[in-house]
């Protein structure tokens, strides 16, 4: 069997995944890995028995694909090298920090005939995939996603961090141009950026969603509530669980939505792997990131130029 060369760039808390899922993968060789600290990526190499590179470009040159698992400041920085190299590259969400680079790691993709995946990871959360062919005509969403404040880099507000995994499934479900959106949100822990934020977006066929986000959280929640003509669905991404109520003859009824539960991450590095033994292009691609990027800028900027309080 084919075995696609894959690497990991950054292996700090999400990174050191990618590696264990491409280390266990049939389809994979999983080669080496780089880091910015070089005792963290021999503990990952030694982890998961692979080599430690220098260099971004050096790992490149003996792979296929890499995944890059950096903090989002530096994903176009380290990404459109890799791009220009003929990588296919897997770069974790947000996609990157403006719409200027989006659009030169699109270009850079398309250029060098790479495939670019991002890692909106709840796309391939077995729940998403229930939605995505439930939801018919949504009327009134709520995304709830809370989290505590990380161990780990925070380059970027709570939207670009979590909120954005939610404005990409609703971009999606609702499939309609933006009328508007208001939004709030204050830093709690962080100097410069939002920890809590809150936003409604209406949509020009009607339907409105409230997304309500913070990192400044006891407990972790990630749920998302959709009521479109006569029923609801309740999921929760993070249990695998849910259920849907809904009128019938007159009744309302209800049940629990059976789910085969699967880790995400693991879907989603074994669809990219997918993509290139295949070749199909991604099902979360740059042009779908940067869709979600945009919004989550536009929340952005409104948070700071009104509402960003210490
Ligand atoms: P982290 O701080 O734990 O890890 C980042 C690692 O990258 C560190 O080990 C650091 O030393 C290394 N690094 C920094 N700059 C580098 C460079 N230029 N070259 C090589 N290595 C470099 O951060 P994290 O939590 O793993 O987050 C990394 C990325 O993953 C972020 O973009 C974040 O948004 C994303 N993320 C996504 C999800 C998800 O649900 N999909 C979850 C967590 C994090």
């Amino acid at each position: 069997m084919k075995k696609i060369n894959c690497g990991v760039i950054g292996v700090g808390y999400l990174g050191a995944h990618h590696a264990r899922i491409y280390s266990e993968m049939e389809t994979v060789q999983l080669v080496g890995v780089v880091d910015s600290n070089p005792e963290r990526a021999e503990e990952i190499a030694n982890r998961y028995h692979c080599s430690v590179f220098p260099t971004a470009e050096a790992l490149a040159q003996q792979c296929d694909a890499l995944s890059v698992v950096t903090p989002t400041s530096t994903h176009a920085s380290v990404a459109i090298p890799l791009l220009e190299h003929g990588c296919h590259l897997l770069v974790e969400k947000p996609l990157c920090t403006n719409l200027n680079e989006a659009e030169q790691m699109i270009q850079a993709a398309q250029k060098h005939q790479c495939y670019l995946q991002v890692g909106h990871v709840e796309h391939y959360n077995p729940v998403y995939r229930f939605l995505a062919t439930h939801i018919q005509k949504p009327k009134y969403i709520v995304a709830d996603r809370l989290a505590p404040f990380p161990n780990r880099n925070t380059d970027v507000g709570v939207t670009l961090d979590l909120m954005i995994h939610d404005l990409g499934i609703v971009l999606q479900l609702v499939k309609s141009p933006i009328q508007s959106i208001e939004a709030i949100g204050v830093n709690v822990m962080s100097k410069n950026v939002e920890d809590i934020a809150n936003a409604r977006i209406r949509f020009e066929n009607e339907c409105i969603a409230n997304f309500n986000t913070s990192r400044v959280s006891a407990k972790k929640e990630r749920t998302i509530r959709i009521f479109q003509p006569e029923g609801y669905l309740s999921i929760d991404f993070m249990e695998q669980r849910g259920h849907r109520m809904w009128k019938e003859d007159g009744q309302i009824l209800n049940e629990e939505i059976p789910f085969h539960k699967a880790e995400p991450l693991r879907v989603e590095l074994n669809s990219f792997i997918d993509c290139i033994l295949k070749a199909h292009q991604p099902e979360v691609d740059g042009y779908l990131a940067r869709s979600a990027l945009e919004v989550a800028l536009s929340i952005t900027h409104q948070i700071h130029n009104n509402a960003l309080r210490a």
